[in-house]
């Protein structure tokens, strides 16, 4: 009788409110500061790398903002998620973190003394990006932030190696200040990252790896691909050819 009026008042809360008791998951401060770190420097890095586009029309740029806009996006998904105030602020150049608004003022600054300075530029966000993104994986057990994280961390990587390109072409070794040498160095050793897992999913070569806890969702740094819309499997059925073909012919997230 005991057992059954129990039963009665728990069944009784769950219809009431909606929830089974104990069951939502809540983050940690520290989980929600690295939300809103993460949400306005992704703002950051989509403002400068606008900023350095129009002042010198080159693709890498161009490429690497949209990017970081989709970047954003899953951030933000996670903050409406879990309930938290955006710091958004709608004015370009404007952070309500004082240390992005330092950078950003300094970064503009200095990114548009020349086309070198503006990859130099490049390749220091994505050391900030890296470092910070790194730590914020090591310190949460959260499947949906370290999923957005690895996927951010992954496009980071790509834009590194692509702004370490364009500085070699210039005969500029960059040196990291935020991650390791070691760590930007087997970076920039590394191919070219895409979202889904080409092994795991049955095509040859790329070594590919990133966003599969993602469901093929997230598509960080994939030359303007912004998204693998739904699973693997079902990616074909949508208008968008992924993984058929040889890896030249792949679109997309598959690139
Ligand atoms: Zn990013
Ligand atoms: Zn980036």
């Amino acid at each position: 009788m005991r057992h059954s009026f129990i039963l009665f008042t728990l069944t009784l809360f769950v219809l009431v409110t909606g929830f089974a008791p104990n069951t939502k998951i809540t983050l940690t401060d520290s989980e929600k500061d690295g939300l809103l770190l993460m949400r306005e420097e992704e703002k950051l890095t989509h403002e400068v790398y606008t900023a350095m586009f129009a002042k010198w029309n080159h693709k890498v740029f161009n490429n690497i903002k949209q990017s970081e806009a989709y970047h954003g996006e899953l951030v933000k998904g996670l903050i409406t998620k879990y309930g938290l105030n955006d710091p958004y602020v709608a004015e370009i150049g404007k952070y309500k973190n004082e240390t992005l608004q330092k950078l950003y003022n300094k970064l503009i600054t200095k990114g548009k003394i020349s086309l070198v300075d503006a990859f130099e530029v490049g390749a220091l966000i994505e050391d900030i990006d890296i470092a910070d993104l790194d730590k914020l994986i090591t310190a949460t057990q959260n499947a949906d932030l370290k999923d957005v994280y690895e996927t951010l961390n992954l496009g980071s990587r790509n834009h590194m190696r692509a702004f370490d390109k364009q500085l070699r072409r210039n005969n500029i070794i960059y040196k990291p200040t935020y991650i390791t040498q070691e760590r930007f160095e087997a970076i920039i050793k590394g191919d070219h990252e895409t979202c889904v897992d080409n092994k795991a999913i049955g095509f040859e070569g790329a070594s590919t790896k990133g966003c599969v806890g993602n469901g093929g969702k997230a598509c960080a740094g994939g030359n303007g691909a912004k998204a693998c819309a739904g699973s693997v499997g079902k990616n074909s059925g949508q208008g968008m050819a992924f993984c058929n073909g040889s890896i030249a012919n792949r679109k997309g997230c598959c690139k």
